[in-house]
């Protein structure tokens, strides 16, 4: 959550001396706030524009703990003329990074890895306060960020081109891979650091400079990263600009859209958001990678081992409090088991505790803004009207400060309108099915293509539900939750979710230019033959 300067104050003030959520004090969270700004470097006051040196002359952003609706502190967001100025500095230093071998890239990102490791715990805290999920999945998205750097270093020793058989004699034919310029990273708030992360560490390896604008409401977590990087870059004497950070929102994004310097926009964020930058961005013929929109089922099956379901469907349904990509949203039941499963989880569900995400007893954080409490209500109340029942929660905890609301299970048929949309919050709908293929079909039903589990004991239903019968999905997993995919393999979807792949075996080639070369080295050339060259 974020606000344009002025009113924040008053926001502050009434939220001053109120407890938070169970045994942590607002002047617990005030303390852990300072000390975690001081320990990345940052200041009540920050600028928010990185190309080598800092700026920022756009309006001042507030950023607030959602927990709390306390001011975090503030980042002057970058103008239009800043934008452009950098992605000219970008251009420029990427010249010269591109011609660097790729292994000695690599070395620059392991630094940089190194670099965002050793600042793990605060950083993970930062997210904690800024975005909102719990502290231990703050640290773990940080974390993601170091696993694939890790995979990227890698890459720069392994990323391969070929050298195909020509058919004429005398010649060669090579697939080559080139850096593709400057790349663009639009991310979303809920994963602002490890979105940004694999998509910079892939892209920084493959040889292009990155401009990244991050969501307005997680700025501080933007500055934090960059600061970070910039040291790496200053330490082996590099263009600052190969990092680049323009923190701005809609305004800003358009403007990369549009703008033909940019010649990979990576965008995550919702699909409808999506859809427009990918309009915008193909009116100039350019290139865009998607991570849009999920609407996650899990199957838990006849034959499955329901103990392990049952933890799976709690984590994937609750954790970052609903607001994961890969968050479970659709859980299909098969008859005989639905309601033993049912009241299990709904007993689990009862012992989930909401709070303050800094509380280490706290599996549940806010949400992330007061839109998105009003998105949770409003889905509440399509279940409702649309003939499902709620089991469990249902209910915005608006006597909190802070956003939060109750996990939610409820019961609904499968094709409800309100089950076939992404509602960014913790809601699970529960439908039940007879058969497996009947629950294959309805996992599929929906525009979204991003992740799915089935939870089976039986090889025949896993090879029925990875082939092409099965999923259609781009995460496709069994006996693991729906967010449980590992790294290097994990994100990219299909359908509404955009078909885009940031990480896994190949991503690192929508990185790249590929061009097809023939080299004659015969000395002949048989054209235009009966022609007479003087
Ligand atoms: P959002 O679409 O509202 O915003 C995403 C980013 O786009 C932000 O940086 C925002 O400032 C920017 N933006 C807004 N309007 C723009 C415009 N007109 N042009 C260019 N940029 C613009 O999404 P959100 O609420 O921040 O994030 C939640 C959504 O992101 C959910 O739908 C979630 O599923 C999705 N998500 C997907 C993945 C994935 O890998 N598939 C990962 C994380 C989040």
């Amino acid at each position: 959550m974020y606000r344009i300067r002025r009113a924040a104050a008053a926001a502050a003030a009434a939220a001053g001396g109120r407890p938070m959520g169970r045994g942590l004090s607002t002047s617990r969270v005030a303390q852990t706030t300072s000390a975690t700004l001081k320990a990345l470097g940052l200041d009540s006051y920050n600028l928010g524009v990185y190309n080598g040196a800092w700026g920022g002359s756009g309006s001042i952003v507030e950023t607030l703990n959602p927990a709390t609706g306390e001011v975090l502190g503030a980042v002057q967001q970058a103008s239009a003329r800043e934008l452009s100025e950098t992605l000219d500095l970008a251009t420029a230093a990427q010249l010269t990074w591109r011609t660097l071998p790729a292994p000695r890239r690599g070395e620059v990102v392991r630094q940089m890895r190194q670099a965002i490791a050793d600042k793990r715990q605060a950083l993970g805290r930062l997210v904690a306060l800024e975005m909102g999920k719990i502290e231990a999945e703050g640290v773990g998205e940080v974390q993601e960020y170091v696993d694939v750097a890790d995979f990227a270093v890698g890459l720069s020793r392994s990323m391969a081109g070929k050298v195909l058989p020509s058919e004429r004699p005398g010649h060669a034919m090579l697939e080559v891979w080139n850096p593709l310029g400057v790349v663009g990273v639009i991310s979303a708030f809920n994963f602002p650091v490890a979105v940004y992360g694999w998509n910079s560490a892939v892209a920084l390896t493959c040889g292009n400079a990155v401009v990244w604008k991050g969501a307005p409401s997680t700025s501080l977590t933007s500055v934090a990263v960059t600061k970070i990087l910039a040291e790496v870059l200053e330490a082996n004497a590099l263009p600052g600009a190969l990092c680049s950070l323009v923190c701005g929102g809609e305004d800003v994004g358009a403007q990369m859209a549009d703008d033909r310097r940019v010649d990979l926009l990576s965008f995550t964020g919702s699909t409808r958001v999506g859809l427009q930058v990918a309009q915008r961005v193909q009116a100039r013929f350019g290139r865009s990678l998607l991570e849009l929109g999920g609407n996650n089922a899990i199957i838990v099956h006849a034959d499955a081992d329901l103990d392990l379901a049952l933890r799976a469907v709690l984590f994937a349904a609750v954790g970052t409090a609903g607001q994961r990509c890969t968050t479970a949203r659709r859980l299909l039941l098969h008859d005989s088991i639905h309601d033993a499963f049912v009241e299990r989880l709904v007993a689990a569900y009862k012992q989930v505790r909401v709070g303050n995400p800094l509380d280490p007893g706290v599996l549940c954080g806010p949400l992330h803004s007061p839109a998105a409490v009003a998105a949770f209500e409003q889905g509440i109340e399509d279940v409702g009207l649309q003939g499902g029942r709620i089991l469990c929660g249902g209910r915005a905890l608006r006597h909190l400060p802070g956003f939060f609301v109750e996990p939610t299970v409820t019961s609904i048929a499968h094709d409800a309108p309100v089950v076939l949309r992404e509602v960014f919050a913790p809601i699970l709908h529960v439908s039940r099915y007879s058969n497996l293929d009947q629950a294959i079909q309805w996992n599929n039903a929906v525009a979204q293509g991003l992740s799915s589990s089935l939870f089976t004991a039986s090889p025949e239903h896993m090879f029925r539900w990875i082939g092409p019968e099965g999923s259609d999905c781009g995460i496709v997993n069994v006996n693991i939750p729906t967010n449980g995919a590992e790294v290097g393999g994990a994100f990219g979807g299909e359908k509404e979710t955009g078909g885009g792949r940031e990480s896994g075996s190949t991503a690192w080639q929508q990185y790249m230019r590929r061009q097809t070369c023939t080299i004659n080295y015969s000395g002949a050339l048989p054209l235009a033959q009966g022609i007479k060259f003087e």
